[in-house]
């Protein structure tokens, strides 16, 4: 028997993993819930024609995500799987409990043993399907990929808390898309300012990592110096500008 490394086997599959993700990011052009829950800029750069990043090192979790989320869908009633809502902003959830609960699955590399390790992200992410849904209940499900194990998590709001999230992620819609009209339109300023939005704790801006800060080895548009415009000086704001137009 004969053993060989084949780092151009493992290339190919990762590349299929992510020309397929690419394949679908490229046509996400309206704002989607998840996009509510991260850094704003995140879906401004995407709107305003930004490549997708370079997403070479989360290949693995993407695999691992689709494979989690599909083993849970087969345990339950076909049609309780992958909710789509287009009511505010389009969704589509894990499961849909009797069509009504959301529960989601989530993976994590660190330890999750109290609520308040929960990354605060996702947290909004399934109060947000709760709200689309109005329902009171969702549930997390956080599988751990050191031990392996998972743990359920069960989360409870008020219909206030539902109508609060309805209107504020209204709000984050109308905004964003009003701000990318802007910023195409040349009023660079103007629509930066609008997303100067003050951010919640579960909203982050993850500058120190993201892939979009101009500067960084793999910043999106593959163009040194160009990349999050909340970053950028006037003169690249306006090369940015005539890249992203043209
Ligand atoms: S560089 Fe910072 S502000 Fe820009 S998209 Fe990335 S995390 Fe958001």
């Amino acid at each position: 028997m004969q053993i060989y490394y084949d780092s151009a086997k493992a290339k190919e599959i990762e590349t299929k993993i992510l020309e397929k993700f690419r394949e679908g990011n490229q046509n996400r052009t309206k704002i989607h819930l998840s996009d509510f829950c991260y850094c704003p800029m995140k879906v401004f750069n995407r709107l305003i024609g930004m490549e997708s990043m370079n997403l070479e090192d989360i290949a693995g979790l993407l695999m691992v995500g689709n494979v989690g989320q599909e083993l849970i869908q087969i345990l339950y009633p076909e049609e309780w799987a992958e909710w789509e809502d287009e009511s505010i902003l389009p969704s589509h959830v894990d499961l849909l409990e009797d069509g009504k609960v959301p529960l989601e699955i989530k993976w994590s590399s660190s330890k999750v043993t109290r609520s308040s390790d929960i990354k605060k992200s996702w947290v909004k992410q399934l109060m947000s399907y709760m709200a689309i849904h109005r329902s009171n209940i969702g549930w997390m499900l956080i599988m751990n990929l050191t031990t392996r194990r998972f743990t359920a998590w069960k989360i409870i709001i008020d219909d206030d808390e539902i109508e609060n999230l309805r209107l504020t992620m209204e709000m984050f819609r109308d905004n964003t898309y009003e701000a990318v009209k802007i910023y195409l339109d040349g009023e660079v300023e103007k629509a930066l300012a609008m997303m100067e939005i003050e951010l919640t704790e579960d909203q982050v801006y993850e500058c120190k990592w993201c892939n979009s800060r101009p500067g960084r080895k793999r910043t999106r548009l593959g163009l040194k110096g160009l990349g999050c415009p909340k970053y950028l000086n006037k003169k690249g704001l306006e090369t940015q500008l005539r890249q992203v137009r043209f």
